[in-house]
């Protein structure tokens, strides 16, 4: 199958994007990825995105820009992009299941992943009290005890949305300053179900029978090790972005997110550009991502057009 614009993700930079492109009747296939509708998905409300002065939810949101992309005849594909070829053009993206797909330029919108601690008992314990996503999960914890883990302002948030669930929400931080924002830091600190364990660094999730039963921690004043007992513990230190399946074909910065020019989504490759969180490492929001999904589309548009690719 040959395609003359493919866009790798749908996120708000995806979709947004794929409603550029739909719209210069480039017809785009947008092929949809393990998360469809991306890291908004597993929030609840969003009340920051221009336009919805009553706020609306993460999913709304994003069936909202599926159906505007649909609308206007983008193509969305189920599947994973495992692969991809880059050295040449037409490019080649091998998709889980078999397909293989020729593009003549590619959106990459793949957003970022949670990270993990790198711990005993995290991974082998996620789903069974460990979690990366406070909407997704909190309602499991109802009168439960709860950790978070980081000092930014996602463990702020998730500490104070996993409060209308849990009898109390720990945050455990390594260091005894937070990072979080003085605004978030002011609201969770006045919030008396928020119990704080700073300056300690996790050393392993311990479980039972029944899942998760606590988090060990080293105390980094005293040297001490303390078991600090949870139900739940949920990760909220920070994203990963999700280039793994480029296998280093394009440049990226320390953090793994991918290199564009400044002021454009153009990757090192001519005809591959990039958009959203998977090539943002500061802002980081929807709106932003949704913003740099349209330089994407146009900047696609124009290399297909200085190429004689049109409708
Ligand atoms: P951040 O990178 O800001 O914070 C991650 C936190 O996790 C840091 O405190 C960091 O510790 C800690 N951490 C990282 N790795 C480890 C590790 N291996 N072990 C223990 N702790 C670790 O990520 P966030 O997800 O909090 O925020 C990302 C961006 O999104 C920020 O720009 C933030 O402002 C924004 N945001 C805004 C919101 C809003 O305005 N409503 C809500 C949520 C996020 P250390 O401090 O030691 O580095």
């Amino acid at each position: 199958m040959h395609q003359k614009a493919v866009i790798i993700g749908t996120g708000p930079a995806g979709l947004t994007a794929a409603i550029y492109l739909a719209r210069a009747s480039l017809s785009p296939l947008v092929i949809e990825g393990i998360q469809p509708g991306g890291q908004l998905t597993t929030t609840t409300e969003v009340d920051n995105f221009p336009g919805f002065p009553d706020g609306i939810t993460g999913p709304e949101l994003m069936d909202n820009m599926r159906k505007q992309a649909l609308r206007f005849g983008a193509n969305i594909l189920s599947g994973r992009v495992t692969q991809v070829d880059l050295s040449k053009r037409p490019f080649t993206l091998f998709v889980e299941g078999g397909d293989e797909i020729t593009a003549d330029s590619v959106i990459i919108s793949t957003g970022a992943t949670a990270k993990k601690l790198g711990i005993t008992g995290e991974i082998e314990n996620i789903g069974k009290g460990v979690s990366t996503c406070a909407t997704c999960d909190g309602f499991f914890f109802r009168n439960k005890k709860i950790i978070v883990v980081g000092g930014g302002d996602t463990a702020m948030e998730e500490a104070q949305f996993l409060t209308r669930f849990a009898s109390e929400v720990r945050v455990v931080h390594r260091r005894a300053q937070l990072k979080a924002s003085k605004i978030m830091q002011d609201h969770a600190r006045s919030n008396p179900k928020i119990a704080w364990s700073l300056n300690q660094t996790p050393l392993e999730v311990t479980a039972g029978p029944n899942g998760v039963n606590g988090l060990k921690v080293l105390n980094n004043e005293t040297g001490e090790t303390e078991l600090l007992e949870a139900d739940g513990i949920f990760l909220a230190i920070g994203h990963q972005p999700n280039t793994a399946f480029l296998n280093g074909q394009l440049p990226t910065d320390e953090q793994g997110y991918l290199y564009v020019q400044p002021g454009t989504s153009q990757t090192a490759i001519p005809g591959v550009f990039a958009c959203g969180d998977v090539q943002d490492r500061i802002y980081r929001q929807a709106i932003t991502s949704a913003g740099s999904g349209c330089m994407a589309a146009l900047d696609c548009e124009r290399f297909l057009s200085e190429h004689d690719i049109n409708e």
